[in-house]
């Protein structure tokens, strides 16, 4: 299936390829589909070993597999290697990958030579939900993660489910943190579903799987296509990335896990601010847990707090935080320090 999205700063091409549906275009084909005459994959160590032939006699550039690859000094690198290859305002770059590649392909295209075109093909159920979706791309800058980015859609994005064959179960676990946010802040009914299967039922049915990869693609294109700047209705998609920012580069927690942690500490947030039901919280650490995620974490409260004094959503001394009213729906608070912080610490407390 392919379909394109229209968003304030572009159109992007969702192309869902399907087995037998038609042939998997060659990144040849991708490039004369842009009107442009050349092109640079960017991916990371692991996806270059192990997609070795399809990336072979291509023009391509590997960075290290970590989330420390996210940096200006990689941009910096990058941007050196591209000149090297004379890669200009005609060349394609593709990110291939995890969201640590799309994130860097999108900034490096948005700022090599003031921009050139780019497309992401995700290798990650992740980065296919969630991390190569929206526009939004970046580094980090030390501990304050995406703190250097532009909001620049691809020309396309590529699903190939068939990628996720190789994809170690940890990593379809972090994938599914995403999932759950999306069915905890809009869609009860998936919540339910998610609830009522487990990895191996997606994992074994690639048309369930592509099914659920639409759904919550099609949940963030809404979002984003009404909101790109996140003034608004965006902000939701914040939904446990709040405590999650502050922790995962402290405790070099995988996204998704941070993410788990955080979505818990937002219910227990929300239990104050929205009388949000306990039983919510309960479902939520459930489903958390049965898509292998973690709910508990020794976290020092007081190093996250300064940490979150840094995030992007900070006014003054409150910051916006996502929290639940109920299942598949979710609102933006503006909190004060002291009652996150008082959040962190029970949290803390409990582990
Ligand atoms: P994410 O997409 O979760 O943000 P990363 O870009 O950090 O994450 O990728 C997570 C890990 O998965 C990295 O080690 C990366 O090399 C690896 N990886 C990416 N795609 C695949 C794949 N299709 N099969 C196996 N491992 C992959
Ligand atoms: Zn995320």
């Amino acid at each position: 299936m392919q379909q394109s999205v229209s968003f304030p700063s572009g159109k992007v091409d969702y192309i869902f390829y399907r087995k037998d549906a038609y042939s998997r275009p060659s990144f040849e084909q991708l490039m004369h589909l842009y009107h442009l005459q050349n092109v640079v994959i960017v991916t990371d160590e692991h996806v270059a070993k192990m997609y070795e032939p399809l990336l072979k006699g291509h023009k391509t550039l590997v960075v290290p597999p970590l989330e420390s690859s996210k940096d200006l000094h990689t941009i910096g690198a990058l941007s050196r290697q591209l000149l090297d290859l004379g890669a200009d305002r005609n060349t394609l770059l593709i990110g291939m990958g995890g969201g640590v590649v799309t994130d860097i392909v999108g900034f490096l295209a948005s700022v090599y030579m003031r921009g050139v075109s780019f497309g992401f093909i995700p290798t990650t159920l992740l980065g296919m939900v969630d991390a190569a979706v929206g526009g939004k791309n970046g580094v980090n800058l030390g501990l304050n993660k995406n703190l250097i980015g532009t909001i620049t859609q691809p020309k396309f994005i590529f699903y190939d489910t068939a990628f996720l064959q190789t994809l170690p179960n940890i990593e379809w676990s972090n994938g599914f943190a995403e999932i759950i946010k999306y069915a905890c802040i809009f869609d009860s009914q998936l919540f339910d579903e998610l609830s009522a299967n487990n990895i191996s039922h997606y994992k074994d049915d690639s048309e369930v799987l592509i099914s659920l990869i639409e759904r919550c693609v099609a949940w963030k294109n809404k979002t984003v296509t009404e909101d790109e700047k996140e003034t608004g209705v965006r902000k939701l998609l914040n939904f446990g990335h709040t405590a999650a920012h502050a922790i995962e580069n402290m405790y070099e927690l995988p996204h998704g896990k941070a993410v788990a942690i955080g979505m818990v500490i937002a219910c227990m947030l929300s239990e104050q601010i929205t009388h949000l039901g306990k039983d919510a919280t309960v479902r939520v650490k459930a489903l958390l847990q049965l898509y292998h995620l973690p709910v508990s974490h020794a976290i020092n409260a007081a190093k996250a707090m300064e940490i979150l004094k840094a995030d992007k959503k900070r006014k003054g001394d409150h910051i916006d935080y996502i929290v639940l009213e109920k299942i598949g729906q979710a609102a933006v608070r503006p909190l004060p320090f002291d009652v996150i912080e008082n959040a962190l610490k029970e949290y803390a407390s409990h582990n």
